[in-house]
């Protein structure tokens, strides 16, 4: 048996609580919730649990590490810092945007542009939720989840650890196949925390897409956050449906280092590496009935940009609020249909004619102020603004992917409709009758 000590503590001391109850290897496990995956939305899920519940509630989190690294990094732009501002690494009121045609500065009052780094929010979380007592953290690696007879569980060392309900952001689930034409691509980057030899960089200042690599048939761009003249994160970051090497995200950064720092001598003193899924394919909320999906295996992630860290803190109030109230959770973040159409349009850009990317995020950026477009990348848009943004894209590969989607649709509706028709003459005729053939 590989439970550690503390788990042990926490099985035979749990409190009388609503949770389930079943005998493992001599054990008896006792919890309401089980998280699989202490990351993001596992320990904001937690959180939020332990305040809005009134009742005392036995919360065990399952993680793989011992989350006490730097493993992300989350910056995200937001009106209010949603954490004790010492957890901000550090925060940016200005942004900028490059193009071969025009660097763009611009305040972005009323946001703030924040940075937060893993290792200190991991540990802010931990204390905040070792300070309830209703919360153990466990370093196990899961094998699976799942849900018999007795209640939901997820498997360890073969062994079957149960809970009233688990809450999954570990064991990858399967997007499903929407009615909508759907798209998938990786937001993939590799990020360099450098250190220059002298005054480099404008600390107000960060750089949120800087076009000026080359595309490669893809949109690539890097991202330019200082924190003082001499230290920043430079990020080399590419939409596209396959992933590359690590020697060529190295050369791509110093290729940029060289082009746009000419002369300066730098170190890096650390990298952080990731991909982030790109898709409006939907992820099922449930992977059954007592075992819940959060985070981006939920598919939080706004499709189109990859961020996740704010819906992530959204979504969780809402969930914990149904947990606690016994009601059923359906929809992740609510995207409003006509955010998810827009998402839509452009993701199909992106994944069928990647190179143009560039000629819109640069249309964009240089016609509008970059608080207004935050807003609309927030989803807290009006049509009004959002008329404006459209005003001066390039309609052409809109058009086109309009033309495409719609013809998608159509095409999808025909086969449904035939497919009815067959169905229905097969249950009149009996099973014997030919399937009739679609003409697609
Ligand atoms: C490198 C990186 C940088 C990002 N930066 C930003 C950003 O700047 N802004 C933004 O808004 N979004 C960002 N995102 C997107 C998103 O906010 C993060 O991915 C966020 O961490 C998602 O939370 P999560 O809980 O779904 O996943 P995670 O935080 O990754 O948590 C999942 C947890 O599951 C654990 N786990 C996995 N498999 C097992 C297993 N078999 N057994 C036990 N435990 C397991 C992992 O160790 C991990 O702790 C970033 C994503 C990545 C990958």
């Amino acid at each position: 048996m590989s439970l550690t000590n503390t788990a042990k503590l926490f099985f035979n001391n749990s409190p009388k609580s609503g949770g389930h109850c079943a005998l493992v290897n001599s054990i008896v496990i006792k919890t309401d919730y089980i998280i699989a995956g202490g990351g993001c939305a596992g320990m904001t899920l937690a959180l939020a649990l332990v305040k809005k519940n009134k009742k005392p509630t036995q919360i065990l989190i399952i993680d793989q590490e011992s989350k006490n690294l730097n493993d992300k990094t989350w910056c995200f732009w937001a009106k209010e810092f949603p954490y004790p501002m010492e957890l901000a690494h550090h925060y940016w009121e200005n942004l900028s945007f490059g193009s071969d045609r025009k660097q763009s500065f611009h305040s972005i009052a009323p946001y703030k542009y924040y940075m937060i780094r893993s290792k200190q929010w991991y540990a802010y979380m931990k204390a905040q939720l070792q300070q309830s007592e209703q919360v153990t953290f466990i370093t196990q690696k899961i094998d699976d989840i799942g849900e018999d007879g007795i209640s939901p569980y997820v498997l360890i060392d073969s062994e079957k650890w149960r809970a009233s309900k688990v809450i999954n952001s570990c064991i990858r689930v399967k997007p499903q196949a929407s009615t909508n034409p759907s798209f998938f691509l990786w937001q993939h980057f590799k990020g360099y925390w450098i250190e220059t030899d002298t005054d480099t960089f404008e600390p107000t200042v960060g750089t949120l897409m800087d076009f000026r690599t080359e595309q490669k048939g893809n949109s690539r761009f890097f991202y330019v956050l200082p924190f003082n003249k001499r230290k920043a994160l430079v990020e080399y970051t590419i939409f596209s449906s396959d992933l590359i090497t690590e020697k060529e995200y190295d050369y791509a950064f110093r290729e940029y280092m060289a082009s746009h720092y000419p002369g300066v001598s730098y170190q890096v003193n650390e990298v952080e590496k990731g991909k982030i899924p790109m898709t409006n394919r939907t992820y099922p909320r449930y992977y059954s009935p007592n075992v819940i999906n959060i985070g981006t295996i939920s598919g939080v992630v706004k499709p189109t940009t990859g961020y996740a860290f704010l819906r992530i803190q959204e979504e969780s109030q809402i969930i914990a609020q149904k947990l606690v109230r016994g009601e059923s959770i359906h929809d992740h973040v609510a995207t409003k249909p006509r955010f998810a159409f827009y998402d839509r349009l452009l993701l199909q850009i992106l994944q069928q004619q990647g190179g143009k990317g560039k000629k819109i995020f640069s249309s964009l950026f240089h016609n509008n102020p970059i608080s207004r477009i935050l807003t609309f990348l927030s989803e807290q848009s009006y049509l009004k603004q959002e008329a404006l943004i459209f005003l001066f894209l390039p309609k052409a590969p809109f058009l086109h992917a309009l033309a495409d989607q719609s013809w998608l649709i159509l095409k999808e509706k025909l086969r449904n409709t035939f497919s009815n028709i067959s169905m229905n003459k097969k249950k009149q005729s009996g099973p014997k009758k030919k399937v009739m053939s679609y003409p697609f």
